[in-house]
């Protein structure tokens, strides 16, 4: 029977101690293997069975004491002899691996001559053996470094309990933060005007975010200005003579000496100007940003340095023209262009000096958020205010004569026949009053157009005066009117008409002695609804037929249509 070959498994992590420990014993009948990790080691250990087992006591994965003590737990290699190999040379930790299970203890540096002699030796059964009262010692020695070393992890798990606190309590305040921002953007899509928005918006730092005193800026483009168009938590006096000079290009000096903390990219303004505010204000920390939306992102808490480096990019080293890259000249000019040109709302000014917590990165980027989502809809309800009153202007446009100021003859055509529906429908009346002035064309010969229209705007002006807010009064053409006077029957209308004759005849016109007949009068013809006809054009035609009548009389007189006229 073959004599069986003793089986050595060494495990540790430092391969040029495990060939060390192979060369030393390759000259005895062992067979040798190895095992760099603990879990390797325990495997290996299962499978190949091995009468010895150095170990190693620092392993990368596990401790050489508790892997002592796996093993031996184990029934198949509760026999297998383990030597604890290693450089821990501490009493405590040689008798704390006896008491695992280790059989033996070797320390390193290996004693090479010595090294075989006690291999064999523990395969011989050789054992060190430890007394019950150091046992007994180290087990109670163990204790109290455990607790000390439980207290310690107690510690560390508080440190960073707290920590954790500061950082949720961190995060309930941005999340809170955010919600807030929801709601101040929702709360600002409801205003109903720019002047509304300004206000809210002010109102909501205030409310939702705690800064007590702002303003909101509005940019005069044409000034070249800033204006305080709105303020929070001031009296009003105090913004009122600011006006903030604004030039490009970017200036830098006021970040420095005045805390400023931006938040948007800045146009200039003079130090002089930050001073005066600062005095005026009383304010020693402020945030300032832009409503509305550029291009350019500035970062949170600008420094001179970041800002420079954001906009000394739009000024390229231009003392070295061989360094000139057009491809980023040409980039920058656009990057700067567009944000030039992208809209500006206004500005908006938070004063952060009584403020009790400190302004976060993070609340600078809500602030921003904010900013951005109201400046569009600021930019939107300027627009549609400017829309609406291009929108009244084009539609008064439309039906006014620009000379007389009154009605156009298109809107009188329109409201003729409305004016025709509306009494069909009420089986209401009215009277229409067609006038033209007399010999007009030889006042516009002798002193000329321009004269001219003078008198017919101040016969508009007489006619508009002397009629009724309910009454119609429009240029019909030329030198010619029309009156629609709701509700007036053909008698009073004819009563009304006369007034009127009167009153032009009275008024004195300038040169108007010059003229043949001396003075400037007009001649009126008056048509009734429903009495002479209820269509619009009739009606239009027996007021002229009326007015050609009072002419044909002699002038400077009314006559009402009869239907033996026509
Ligand atoms: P009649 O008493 O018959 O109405 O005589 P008339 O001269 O007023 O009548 P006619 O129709 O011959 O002349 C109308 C004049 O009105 C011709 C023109 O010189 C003048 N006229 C018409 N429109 C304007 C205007 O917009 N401005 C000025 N200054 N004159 C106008
Ligand atoms: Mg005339
Ligand atoms: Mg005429």
């Amino acid at each position: 029977m073959a004599k069986k070959v003793t089986k050595i498994l060494h495990i540790e992590d430092d391969l040029s101690v495990q060939e060390l420990v192979q060369e030393v014993l390759s000259g005895f009948n062992y067979q040798l293997y190895g095992a760099s990790t603990g879990l390797e080691g325990l495997k290996l250990a299962q499978k190949v069975n091995p009468d010895l087992i150095l170990m190693d006591l620092n392993l990368p994965d596990i401790n050489g004491t508790e892997l002592t003590a796996k093993i031996k737990s184990l029934p198949k290699l509760q026999h297998v002899v383990i030597v604890a190999l290693t450089g821990v040379s501490e009493e405590q930790a040689r008798e704390l691996s006896l008491i695992a299970g280790c059989d033996g203890y070797i320390t390193k540096p290996i004693d090479l001559t010595q090294f075989p002699k006690k291999i064999e030796a523990f395969l011989r059964g050789e054992r060190e053996v430890v007394s019950t009262e150091k046992k007994e010692a180290i087990r109670k020695h163990f204790e109290v470094t455990l607790i000390d070393h439980l207290t310690e992890k107690v510690e560390q798990l508080q440190k960073s309990n707290q920590l954790l606190k500061k950082q949720s309590k961190q995060l309930r305040r941005y999340n809170r933060n955010l919600e807030n921002l929801l709601q101040v953007i929702h709360s600002l899509q409801l205003s109903s005007s720019p002047e509304a928005l300004r206000h809210q918006l002010l109102k909501e730092l205030n409310d939702q975010f705690g800064y007590q005193r702002s303003a909101f800026l509005e940019v005069d483009h044409e000034q070249m200005v800033l204006r305080v168009t709105e303020t929070y938590g001031y009296q009003e006096e105090v913004w009122k003579d600011i006006r903030i000079k604004y030039r490009a290009p970017y200036y830098l000096n006021m970040f420095k000496e005045h805390q400023l903390l931006a938040f948007r990219s800045l146009r200039q303004i003079t130090d002089q100007e930050t001073k005066k505010i600062l005095k005026q204000l009383k304010a020693t920390k402020f945030l300032f940003g832009i409503l509305g939306a550029t291009q350019q992102e500035v970062e949170t808490q600008t420094t001179p340095d970041n800002l420079r480096q954001l906009f000394g990019e739009l000024t390229p080293t231009l003392h070295n023209q061989e360094e000139l890259d057009f491809e980023i000249i040409q980039e920058h000019l656009q990057e700067y262009l567009s944000s030039e040109i992208f809209y500006v709302g206004g500005y908006i000014f938070i004063d952060i000096s009584s403020l009790k917590a400190s302004v976060q990165p993070y609340d600078l980027k809500i602030l921003e958020m904010l900013l951005r989502t109201a400046g569009i809809i600021y930019q939107n309800l300027r627009l549609r205010e400017q829309l609406k009153e291009l929108f009244i202007r084009a539609e008064k446009d439309a039906i006014t004569d620009h000379l007389t100021n009154l009605f156009n003859y298109r809107y009188f055509s329109e409201q003729l026949v409305r004016e025709c529906n509306r009494a069909h429908r009420h089986n209401s009346r009215f009277t229409l009053l067609m006038l033209d002035i007399d010999f007009f064309k030889s006042y516009n010969d002798t002193f000329g157009h321009q004269a001219g229209d003078l008198v017919l705007k101040r016969i508009g002006d007489l006619l508009r005066e002397n009629t009724r807010g309910s009454d119609f009064v429009a240029r019909y053409g030329g030198e010619e009117f029309v009156i629609i006077c709701p509700e007036l029957s053909k008698k009073e209308g004819k009563q009304l008409a006369e007034k009127l004759c009167h009153i032009v005849g009275s008024t004195p016109f300038p040169l108007e002695e010059k003229l043949p007949h001396k003075k400037i009068t007009i001649s009126i013809g008056v048509a009734g609804f429903p009495d002479d006809t209820q269509s619009p054009q009739e009606l239009i035609r027996f007021a002229d037929i009326a007015l050609y009548k009072a002419k044909n009389s002699g002038r400077n007189q009314v006559q009402i249509y009869c239907p033996s006229d026509s």
